[in-house]
């Protein structure tokens, strides 16, 4: 017998693809255009480096992640290891300080991959040991943004999951605690129902 967590878990599953389509839809990432825009015009910026930043936000602890706004970090990777990123550790401190008096937080990752693939690499794997956290990855192809694509560490932290990108009405700049819980059920509801 399969015991459903909720009525509408249950009616997603059967309109749906099973299980996994459902739990691929539930992790979503709100960013306004805008700020993907920040992340695009740095990453072609940067070709042939790597771009790097951080996303400040609210989130509900690892699913559904709200961006107010994205930030580019320097790079500090020694310049002879164009295909590494190091956000300044002193950035995040400040940011991490300024998010808590709005109840914010840093909530991600960003950073560019010049002519490599539009997700995590192993080295971003073994690079990854926090939690919680969304990872960027804007693919540039030949000095252009081809991709972004948003990913999750598993929680054994063995692999990425995938996270949908949602730039829709969602994104809003100033999302305060009690739009996110919005946000949050619009996210796994009204796309998991579709
Ligand atoms: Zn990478």
């Amino acid at each position: 017998m399969q015991i459903s967590p909720s009525p509408r878990r249950s009616t997603a599953r059967r309109r749906s693809e099973g299980p996994r389509r459902l739990l691929v839809m539930d992790r979503l990432l709100h960013i306004a255009p805008r700020d993907l825009k920040l992340l695009a015009d740095a990453a072609e910026r940067a070709y042939p480096r790597e771009a790097c930043g951080l996303l400040v936000g609210r989130s509900d602890g690892g699913e559904v992640f709200g961006v107010t706004h994205a930030v580019e970090s320097p790079n500090l990777a020694p310049a002879a290891q164009p295909d590494r990123f190091e956000i300044d550790p002193a950035l995040r401190l400040r940011l991490q300080r300024e998010a808590r008096e709005r109840g914010e937080a840093v909530i991600g990752i960003w950073h560019s991959h010049p002519d490599g693939p539009a997700r995590p690499s192993a080295t971003d794997l073994a690079g990854a040991w926090e939690a919680g956290l969304v990872w960027v990855v804007v693919q540039v192809v030949a000095g252009q943004v081809v991709r972004t694509t948003a990913h999750c560490l598993a929680t054994d932290g063995s692999r990425f999951l995938r996270v949908e990108i949602s730039d829709g009405p969602g994104a809003a700049p100033d999302c305060a605690p009690r739009a996110l819980d919005d946000l949050g059920r619009l996210g796994k509801g009204g796309m998991g129902t579709q």
